[in-house]
């Protein structure tokens, strides 16, 4: 039997996964996130599950080794937490690449929408009675640019929702997709051109804090952004600077990059120390989400269904077509990829 310790789980992970268990598992479900102070708790165990705030940085996979976990198995697309360079040869590391490309790219459109029709004001009005329309002017999408960097599986599902909305798409990306029929255009032409811009891109050194001062300049008065990637590609101060210039018309947040000490948590009951984030809310322009955009039915329970079989796969064969390396991330096409092995 495989034990498998899940690190950050939550009621909605805990409902799926035990969906979905078979007899092959054994699993045991940790709240607390997978850091250096908790790693102990993986001990015993033959893999940890992990998520988007569990930090598994270089001290953690040496404690993992030294534990003798034998796999990471992230149940999330994204793996900038974890330090996949120094993993290499040390530990192996799944993800699950695909489970609701949709999820997010709706997630992304119901954030648009919601900011620019204001039906976020609209909703708390109605509930008070208060039917007055003043201030909530909206603006059409139809014939408005948007600006798409990244076009994966998200970014493509958004831009095909975008076109249904008879919205122009400009989009960028490292690796632009030969023969997609995508318009691609340079990071100065988005941010010239574009009155929304998406975000659909991994979170890497290159893309870290591409949304900056300098590149906040250089967009349209008005512009709204969407992200729905990962928190670090926004410097959030410079963020916060161009809404309080009346330069950013409008910012819609699924993610933030402090998230990890608020987001999934409940904080109602506390001041919250984060005064970007606490200054960033209180904005009428600002949504914020708190990672949800993966959040429908259908996606947690693909992320059950392929995490299993990651994790089955590794341990049957010793190998896994989700596995992550970072020769993947340096060189886009993994040499390794038909092998489904990195080391
Ligand atoms: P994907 O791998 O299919 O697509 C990512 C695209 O980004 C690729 O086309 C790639 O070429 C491109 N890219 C790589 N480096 C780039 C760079 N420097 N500049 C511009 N483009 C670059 O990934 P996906 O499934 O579409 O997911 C995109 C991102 O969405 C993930 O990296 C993850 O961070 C985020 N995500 C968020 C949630 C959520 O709940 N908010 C859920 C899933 C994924």
């Amino acid at each position: 039997m495989i034990k498998i310790a899940f690190f950050d789980a939550k009621d909605y992970d805990i409902n799926s996964f035990n969906k979905n268990l078979t007899d092959e598992f054994e699993v045991k479900f940790f709240e607390t996130h997978l850091s250096i102070d908790t790693v102990s708790l993986a001990a015993g165990f033959d893999a940890v599950c992990v998520f988007v705030n569990d930090m598994i940085d270089k001290a953690v996979i040496d404690e993992l080794v030294k534990l003798d976990i034998k796999l990471i198995a992230l149940r999330c697309a994204g793996y900038n937490n974890v330090d996949i360079e120094y993993a290499f040869k040390k530990i192996h590391v799944v993800r699950v690449p695909a489970y609701s490309p949709y999820a997010v790219a709706e997630h992304a459109m119901a954030l648009l929408l919601t900011s620019i029709r204001r039906i976020h004001k609209a909703y708390i009005r109605t509930r008070d009675f208060n039917f007055s329309l003043s201030g909530l002017t909206g603006f059409d999408l139809h014939g408005k640019t948007v600006g798409v960097v990244g076009t994966g599986k998200i970014g493509r599902i958004f831009i095909d929702i975008c076109k249904g909305f008879g919205m122009n798409v400009i989009a960028y990306d490292k690796f632009p997709a030969k023969d997609s029929g995508i318009e691609y255009a340079e990071l100065d032409e988005i941010w010239a051109k574009s009155d929304i811009i998406s975000f659909h891109c991994p979170l890497t050194k290159e893309t870290e804090h591409v949304v900056n001062a300098d590149s906040i300049e250089k967009m349209k008065k008005g512009v709204v952004l969407i992200n729905t990637s990962r928190g670090a590609l926004v410097d959030s101060e410079a963020l916060l600077e161009g809404i309080k210039a009346r330069k950013i018309g409008a910012a819609c947040l699924d993610v933030y990059e402090e998230e990890s000490d608020v987001f999934f948590h409940d904080f109602s009951g506390h001041i919250v120390n984060d005064d970007v984030l606490a200054r960033l809310i209180s904005m009428l322009n600002v949504i914020v989400t708190s990672h949800q955009a993966f959040l429908t039915a259908e996606a947690l329970e693909n992320i059950a269904d392929t995490t299993y079989a990651n994790i089955r796969e590794f341990f049957k064969d010793g190998k896994s077509i989700n596995e992550v390396c970072y020769v993947c991330d340096k060189i886009a096409t993994c040499p390794q990829e038909h092998k489904g092995k990195c080391f």
